[in-house]
């Protein structure tokens, strides 16, 4: 079921419910080698990732003669206690992290999944889109393949259990070049691990060390650096587009699967995705985030007294804004971080609670004060309108909403949820129309080419189709050529 913007508000209390329709798939996943407490350190890189998707979560971990897996719906926290981390002993391991559809919120989509086949037990665990899985697997189905679940991933044990090629290494390399999309893998063998980065590196996936005493360094994976910080890693640098990292008995080798392909990093990570102590595709997201904002205040000033972010995704760039124009920096708006996901929804006679439970208004700020808001982007558009209501209720004269990247016109199809493009307010309304519709003052947005710069891309290496409409990869299914709101036969 897809909403349109302009239906009912949803009335679920988490305000990121514009998402729970979502098509695809929000992830963050780790890998860890040589470290005798490697489904704990899994554990605490997937903390770490758990803004990445909160939906469910898993860890496979290997002893070097089996492998094991632990999966659940939910919080990371919740399903890997200090009991279930007991039970997992060995010295590598992957772990995932998921933010998945509603139609496929169950538990048999979680991930890693791992099977037994010709190549020997291995597991695996995804964070991406694989834009021809569709294809693929109506291929496999049609020569004896069974699935399991709808998750794309399964597709790739799939090609790697079909693959002539005798090592696993081979066989690994003969999927992956079947594969279209983005995908930032990590794989666990019984005695080794693989990871592997899509040749155009639309997901990030970097590489790290980690000193502990008694033994010689482990090596660690993960979407985000931030998981390094958490376990004591020190971040080397990330896997490449097109390679394969190997990391075995015999040590580490590094190879590439496929030729180098225009790049085409998301810069969607930079703008919301990521967390901001990250450092993603080699640069801080802080600083990203930052010039951002100092760009919107200088492309799009507004006549106000104060700077407020929406907390927290737009925190950075409010600093940024504040920075620039010399306005003051206020944090006028609390978030409540502990809204769980097992929050009764309230009757209908208290609805329209959603904005409130994770926001509140701090009054004494904003009371008679034109205030400049700025928040990473507008979907659906109803959360800012939400947001800009409750300011002007706790006393605010004017509000000037300032978005930190362009409008969202048209959907991702490589690992990001923007539902399809008739729901997106910005591809069907003017920008006035979307400040009438969200009740403020002025908007603005950020220009392409200030973000452009704001991630220093000078040379062209990030995409930005859910800005622009131009998709880096063939359109390859009539599900996404609808989605994109193209003609399925043109
Ligand atoms: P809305 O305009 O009501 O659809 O919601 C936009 C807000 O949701 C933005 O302020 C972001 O902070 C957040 N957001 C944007 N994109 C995503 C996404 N792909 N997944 C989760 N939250 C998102």
């Amino acid at each position: 079921m897809l909403n349109n913007h302009s239906a009912p508000e949803s009335t679920d209390p988490q305000w990121s419910d514009p998402f729970s329709d979502k098509l695809h798939e929000e992830c963050g996943v780790a890998a860890i080698y040589g470290h005798p407490e490697a489904a704990t350190l899994a554990y605490l890189s997937l903390y770490a990732l758990q803004h990445r998707g909160q939906e469910s979560a898993g860890i496979s971990v290997s002893d070097g003669k089996a492998i094991q897996t632990t999966k659940a719906m939910g919080h990371v926290a919740e399903i890997f206690t200090d009991s279930v981390l007991r039970e997992m002993p060995g010295s590598m391991a992957i772990g995932h992290t998921r933010y998945s559809t509603a139609g496929d919120t169950v538990e048999r989509n979680a991930q890693p999944f791992s099977v037994h086949c010709s190549k020997g037990r291995i597991a695996v665990a995804h964070n991406g889109n694989i834009t021809n899985a569709s294809e693929l697997r109506a291929d496999l189905e049609a020569r004896g393949a069974i699935f399991q679940a709808s998750s794309d991933t399964e597709v790739i044990l799939h090609l790697v259990a079909h693959s002539r090629e005798k090592t696993l290494a081979g066989a690994l390399r003969d999927a992956l070049l079947q594969l279209e999309g983005a995908f930032s893998l990590v794989f666990l063998a019984e005695d080794r691990l693989i990871v592997a980065r899509d040749p155009q590196g639309f997901r990030p996936l970097a590489m790290g060390q980690l000193e502990y005493s008694g033994g010689t360094p482990a090596y660690v994976f993960a979407s985000e650096t931030c998981a390094f910080d958490l376990i004591n890693a020190v971040y080397l640098n990330d896997v490449q587009p097109g390679e394969m990292v190997i990391v075995g008995p015999e040590g580490v080798s590094r190879e590439r699967f496929s030729p180098e392909r225009r790049r085409s990093q998301c810069v969607f990570e930079h703008v919301y995705f990521s967390r901001p102590d990250s450092i993603v595709f080699g640069r801080p997201v802080q600083t990203s985030r930052e010039n951002m904002g100092r760009s919107l205040a200088i492309q799009s000033p507004a006549p106000a007294d104060i700077v407020v972010p929406v907390p927290d995704s737009g925190n950075a760039a409010a600093l940024g804004y504040s920075g620039e124009s010399g306005l003051p920096y206020r944090q006028a708006l609390i978030r409540n971080h502990y809204v769980g996901r097992t929050f009764i929804e309230p009757s209908q006679a208290i609805r329209d609670f959603g904005v409130k439970l994770k926001l509140n208004p701090v009054r004494s700020l904003l009371e008679g004060k034109s205030v400049v808001l700025v928040d990473d982007s507008i979907v659906r558009g109803t959360t800012s309108r939400k947001i800009v209501r409750m300011v002007r209720n706790a006393g605010a004269r004017e509000v000037h909403v300032r978005i930190s990247c362009p409008p969202t016109i048209s959907p991702c199809f490589y690992g990001v949820d923007t539902p399809n493009r008739n729901e997106l307010i910005a591809a069907n309304s003017t920008i006035d129309d979307i400040r009438r519709f969200i009740e403020a003052d002025s908007l603005a947005f950020l220009s392409l080419a200030a973000l452009s710069d704001a991630v220093q891309d000078q040379r062209g290496e990030y995409c930005y189709a859910c800005y622009t409409g131009n998709y880096p990869t063939e359109l390859v299914s009539i599900d996404q050529l609808i989605r994109a709101g193209r003609k399925a036969d043109g």
